[in-house]
C-alpha cells in the first residue's frame, strides 16, 4: 500500500529532516560521545573489577516497571501473549537474585517510557538507557559506598582520558572534581527548607551531588517498619541544577508486605500473579539496587543545556521523529 502526504505537510517533514540532519551533524556531538563512550568503559571496568556480574537487556516482557508516575502505554503482541516494552528491569533483578549463585548484577538497560511533554523539562527523554544493579542482602549504606565508588572512578577516568574532547567543548572539569562520601538529606528536610520545588533550588546551589532519601513511590520501594511511613529509597542529586541523576531503594521482598504494598497503590495484581507466587513462596530475596540513567550522567560531564544534547536522533517528549 502507497503512502501519501499533503504537500504543506511534506514541506514542515522536509524542514524536520534539516532539523535532523543538523542534529547528527553538531560539532560537539563526537566529542559528546567519545566522553559518554569514556564514562560506560569505566563502568565496566569497575563493576568487572569489583565482580558484579553484567546481564544482557531485555526489551519486552510481561510485567516491567510500574513507575510512580504516568506514561503512555507501550504494549507488544506476540504468539498470543502481551508483553510491555521494559520501562526497567527492576523485577527481572529481583527474580534474578533468586538464584543461589548470583550475589550482584547489573545491566545497561535500555528503557521506553513514553513521558507527557512538560514545558521547560532538560531531562526527560521517552527512551533512554540506564546503568542498574542489584545486589542481594545489600542495605542502602552499601549501595551508597558503591555508587559513590563508582562515580569517582568514573568521573577520575574522564578526567584523565578526555582531555582534548573537555577542551573541544570548551568546559572545565571542575565539577568532576566529587569528594566522597556525599551528603545526605531526607526529602522532607529539603522541603521544610526549600519549598516544593526543593529538588531544583537544592541542586542548583550545591557544587557536590547528594542523596536525597525517603520518597513515597513505587510498590516494591522498601518502607520503613520501625518508622511507618518512611521509605528505605533514595535518589542522587547531581549539583549546578543539574537535579536527580540515580533513583534507588531497598526492596520489599516479603510476600504480606508486597501485597499490602500493592494494595495500597493499587497495582494490578492479576498482572503481577506469577511475581506474587514467587514472593509466597519465599522465592524473592532481600535485595536493595539502583539505577543512574546515562544520557542524564553525560549530559552532566558535559556540562550541556539538556538531555537531547547528547543524543543522535531526537528523543524530547512532544517533538516531530523521523528516525
Ligand atoms: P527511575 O528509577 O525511574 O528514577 O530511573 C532511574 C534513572 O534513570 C533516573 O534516576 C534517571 O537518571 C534515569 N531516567 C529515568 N527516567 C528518565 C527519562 N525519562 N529520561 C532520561 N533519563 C531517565
Ligand atoms: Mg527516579
Amino acid at each position: 500500500m502507497k503512502t501519501y502526504v499533503l504537500k504543506d505537510e511534506r514541506k514542515k517533514e522536509l524542514e524536520v529532516l534539516d532539523k535532523a540532519l543538523e542534529k547528527i551533524g553538531r560539532k560537539e556531538l563526537p566529542y559528546i560521545l567519545r566522553v559518554q563512550q569514556a564514562i560506560l568503559k569505566a563502568v565496566d571496568e569497575y563493576m568487572y573489577k569489583k565482580e558484579i556480574t553484567r546481564i544482557m537487556p531485555l526489551m519486552i516482557a510481561p510485567i516491567t516497571d510500574t513507575l510512580n508516575h504516568d506514561v503512555e502505554e507501550c504494549e507488544v503482541k506476540y504468539e498470543g501473549q502481551k508483553f510491555d516494552i521494559t520501562k526497567s528491569m527492576i523485577f527481572h533483578k529481583q527474580i534474578m537474585l533468586s538464584s543461589p549463585y548470583l550475589d550482584k548484577i547489573y545491566i545497561v538497560s535500555p528503557n521506553v517510557r513514553l513521558e507527557q511533554q512538560e514545558e521547560g523539562d532538560k531531562r526527560h527523554l521517552f527512551e533512554f538507557t540506564q546503568v542498574d544493579l542489584e545486589f542481594k542482602n545489600a542495605d542502602m549504606d552499601d549501595i551508597f559506598e558503591f555508587e559513590e565508588g563508582l562515580m569517582k572512578y568514573v568521573f577520575d577516568y574522564v578526567k584523565k582520558e578526555c582531555v582534548d574532547e573537555f577542551k573541544a567543548l570548551g568546559i572545565g572539569t571542575s565539577h568532576l572534581d566529587i569528594s566522597i562520601p556525599f551528603k545526605r538529606y531526607t526529602t522532607q528536610e529539603l522541603k521544610a527548607k526549600y519549598g516544593d520545588d526543593f529538588e531544583e533550588r537544592a541542586s542548583a546551589e550545591a557544587t557536590q551531588p547528594f542523596w536525597l532519601i525517603n520518597h513515597k513511590r513505587e510498590f516494591y520501594d522498601a518502607e520503613d517498619l520501625e518508622k511507618p511511613g518512611t521509605y528505605r529509597n533514595y535518589d542522587l542529586i547531581w549539583p549546578r541544577g543539574y537535579i536527580e541523576g540515580l533513583s534507588g531503594g531497598e526492596r520489599e521482598y516479603k510476600y504480606d508486605r508486597i501485597l499490602t504494598r500493592m494494595r495500597e497503590l493499587d497495582v494490578d495484581e492479576g498482572a503481577f500473579r506469577n511475581y506474587i507466587q514467587l514472593a509466597k513462596d519465599g522465592k524473592i530475596p532481600k535485595t536493595a539496587g539502583a539505577g543512574f540513567g546515562v544520557e542524564r550522567m553525560t549530559r552532566f560531564v558535559c556540562q550541556q543545556k539538556e538531555i537531547d544534547d547528547v543524543t543522535v536522533f531526537t528523543r524530547k517528549p512532544g517533538q516531530t521523529y523521523l528516525f
